[in-house]
């Protein structure tokens, strides 16, 4: 059975839309959402999970009454202990984490930990947590399979080829891989100047021009660091060095991932700009679906462009570069900033261009100390939050 962390955003309605397709009746054992109840509302209806969560424990005893007035079995649970119940179960085989943020982590881990079949789309969660996350795979035996396109793609090219896609590095069958490269579309603001980004506006960040995305992630697009993130995420996944991970901005968003090895051959993955492709690939891995989304047909496509990211160009990915060097709890430190600043930029109570400053004050001015256990991830993010939002306070009153 499968649980569905963020049923209720663009990723888990996606999903949705594929299990419908692709599995049996009562594949559903969970599905959570925030504060969406009517949509999770019509989810339970349709999908009849065995538990439902919701974030606020009122709203879920009314949606448990609403529940049971529709004769529907579905038990609702609430808040952070719910998630995890519902990622660790022993019924469940597979987890989709596709919660925003820092607050799937927790039932990620816990998914983890349980030797899960984890489809990651929440990329913030290994960033966080990173080898001590894989670490705590290796142990229990979990697969984390990832979504995001761009690794999805990795994950294709490389199950095609045999090799073992949790360490590529180190692969017996490797020996040639050179370097993988990420493209990236260049987000809304692509060649935008410095003047124009700091006029920016929330609604216009959110309207990413190729991908139909939540609020927070498209705002990581805009300012590059969704890129930087998947550097990370690319770095701790596949177990390779940042120099061997390269991006190119593309903006027809068609070539999604590239791996190239030492003898000149580049092997790449194409499809439209739909994530069911990624999600699909994910829950069917190793195989693959027989389920008809649109051909991709290059013959409609008039030209696909790649260009170089220059140094200094996106202080958001620098700024990526440099916390994946830093190591230890640098990463957690550059998440719970980013996470920050992006709310505060919806709220309207800073520009854009403030989100790149305040990150690197975060980074300028953290203690570095080891990410070895969870309980440390969590008080380095919650200590970031807190010095972050009291920092935007004093320099944005
Ligand atoms: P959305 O904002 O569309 O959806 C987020 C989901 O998380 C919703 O179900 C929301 O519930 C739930 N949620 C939000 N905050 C909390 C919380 N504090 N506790 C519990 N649940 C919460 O995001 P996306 O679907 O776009 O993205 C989800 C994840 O997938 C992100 O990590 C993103 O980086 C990643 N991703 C997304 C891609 C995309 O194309 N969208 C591509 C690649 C990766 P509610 O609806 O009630 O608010």
């Amino acid at each position: 059975m499968i649980t569905i962390l963020g049923s209720t955003g663009t990723i888990g309605i996606n999903a949705l839309s594929i299990i419908s397709k692709t599995q049996k009746k009562n594949s559903v054992f969970a599905l959570t959402a925030n504060r969406n109840d009517k949509l999770l509302f019509s989810q339970i209806k349709k999908y009849l999970p065995l538990y439902a969560v919701l974030g606020d424990e009122n709203e879920a005893t009314k949606l448990s009454k609403l529940c049971s007035k529709h004769n529907l079995r579905t038990k609702i649970l609430n808040g952070s202990e719910g998630l995890i119940f519902v990622s660790n179960h022993s019924r469940v085989k597979t987890v989709l984490s596709a919660i925003v943020g820092a607050a799937a982590l927790k039932p990620t881990f816990a998914a983890v930990e349980s030797g899960k079949k984890i489809l990651l789309a929440n990329k913030e969660s290994l960033i966080m947590s990173g080898p001590l996350m894989i670490k705590a795979a290796k142990k229990s035996g979990a697969m984390i399979l990832p979504v995001d396109s761009e690794h999805n793609a990795i994950l294709q090219i490389i199950t095609t080829m045999g090799l073992d896609f949790n360490n590529i590095q180190n692969s017996k069958r490797n020996g040639k891989l050179n370097k993988i490269t990420l493209t990236a579309s260049g987000g809304p603001f692509l060649n935008f100047t410095k003047n124009q980004l700091s006029k920016v506006t929330p609604s216009q960040a959110i309207k990413h021009p190729k991908w139909k995305m939540g609020k927070k992630i498209s705002v990581d697009s805009a300012s590059m660091m969704n890129k930087g993130l998947e550097i990370i995420e690319a770095a701790i996944l596949f177990n390779l060095k940042p120099s061997q991970i390269d991006i190119l901005i593309h903006p027809q968003s068609i070539v999604h991932a590239l791996v190239s090895f030492t003898d000149g051959s580049v092997i790449s993955h194409m499809s439209n700009h739909d994530m069911r492709v990624a999600i699909s690939y994910a829950l069917s891995w190793p195989k693959r679906y027989d389920i008809n989304l649109d051909e991709l047909k290059l013959s409609s496509v008039s030209n696909l462009t790649f260009k170089k990211v220059r140094k200094n160009e996106f202080k958001c990915l620098d700024l990526c570069l440099k916390a994946l060097k830093l190591g230890n709890n640098a990463p957690t430190v550059l998440n719970a900033a980013n996470e920050v600043a992006v709310e505060k930029f919806l709220e309207n109570k800073i520009k854009f261009i403030d989100i790149p400053v305040i990150i690197e004050h975060a980074l300028n001015n953290m203690r570095s100390t080891n990410n070895d256990t969870l309980k440390k991830i969590l008080a380095c993010d919650q200590l970031t939050r807190d010095q972050v939002s009291e920092y935007i306070r004093i320099k944005w009153k």
